[in-house]
């Protein structure tokens, strides 16, 4: 089964917990266990997993890769959006997530993120859901 979320991100750059929303795919399809599948299918946004718990980490996180991947540099991309297609690509487009007795297998500080590079803009995550 694959599934899809629309997001809409508001800033330049933001992560955005979408735990609920792809356990929300899950419940609705009745699974119990397999692996989830979350994929992002942009070149300036990316997704992970990350601490829920205090919004510092991912505030760190972002500061950090900003530190790493300027906004303006030395870019040749006519676009001018080459920190947002870097920082997508150390990211990254995809998480494998397993899941037991119908729920996500994350860790108590464990969110999954969408990460928004080069925002604000309407976006989607594909969802599949892998049984055996
Ligand atoms: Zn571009």
């Amino acid at each position: 089964m694959l599934s899809d979320i629309d997001i809409k991100t508001r800033s330049q750059i933001e992560f955005i917990d979408i735990t609920s929303q792809v356990q929300g795919v899950i419940d609705k399809s009745g699974i119990k266990e397999g692996v989830c599948s979350v994929y992002v299918p942009h070149t300036t946004a990316a997704v992970t997993i990350n601490e829920n718990a205090d919004p510092d980490v991912i505030r760190d996180i972002i500061t950090r890769l900003n530190e790493i991947v300027p906004l303006n540099g030395n870019y040749r991309h006519t676009e001018g959006n080459s920190a947002a297609h870097i920082k997508s690509s150390i990211i990254g487009a995809s998480e494998s997530v397993f899941i037991k007795d119908g729920r996500l297998i994350l860790g108590t500080w464990q969110s999954i993120f969408f990460c928004e590079f080069d925002g604000p803009r309407s976006r989607r995550v594909f969802i599949k859901l892998i049984t055996q």
